[in-house]
């Protein structure tokens, strides 16, 4: 497992979650194929630690769904939207207030309960579709990464993808 690579952008968890799905057709990569891989990803991206991965599947199907909809200016679905909200309620939440070293306070979410992981990640999914970065597919070949628009007119993904497409520019004008 250790030598599994997975697609991890240290962009908000939602959009980590929508990523797990990689690739189209028969060369797409499910990294949440298997519990254990399940479980590697989200050490790997600082999610919470899994505890059903049939339930987490459907929430990064739902997820995608919806982020893939955005990315493409499409409507979102009313029954995806159903189902992301479903999971974010399925664990408790309160808001907490916090006190830093400074004696500045700024405030946060707690989820607890079984599914509290499952909520953490679908509430990062409502904050990004509501928030106001646009949301970007990576237009690397082949890629297709999901990531938000925070600054500039970031394009891709990750300094490789870009990188990769100036050296197709590169050998296009050269042949
Ligand atoms: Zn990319």
């Amino acid at each position: 497992m250790e030598s599994l690579e997975f697609p991890i952008l240290g962009e908000p968890l939602g959009i980590e979650l929508a990523n797990t799905w990689y690739g189209a057709g028969q060369d797409a990569t499910d990294f949440l194929a298997t519990p254990d891989m399940a479980s590697a990803w989200a050490a790997a991206a600082g999610a919470p630690p899994v505890d059903d991965v049939a339930a987490l599947c459907e929430l990064r199907d739902t997820v995608r769904a919806l982020v893939a909809a955005r990315a493409a200016g499409q409507p979102l679905s009313r029954r995806a939207i159903g189902t992301l909200n479903r999971h974010a309620a399925a664990g408790c939440a309160a808001a907490v207030l916090q006190l830093d070293a400074r004696g500045g306070v700024s405030t946060a979410i707690r989820f607890r309960g079984e599914a509290a992981g499952r909520a953490r990640l679908a509430t990062s999914c409502i904050e990004v579709l509501s928030g106001p970065h646009p949301i970007h597919r990576c237009e690397g070949e082949g890629c297709g990464l999901f990531f938000v628009q925070q600054h500039g007119r970031r394009r891709f993904c990750h300094d490789g993808c870009s990188h990769r497409a100036r050296q197709q520019r590169y050998r296009r004008t050269q042949s």
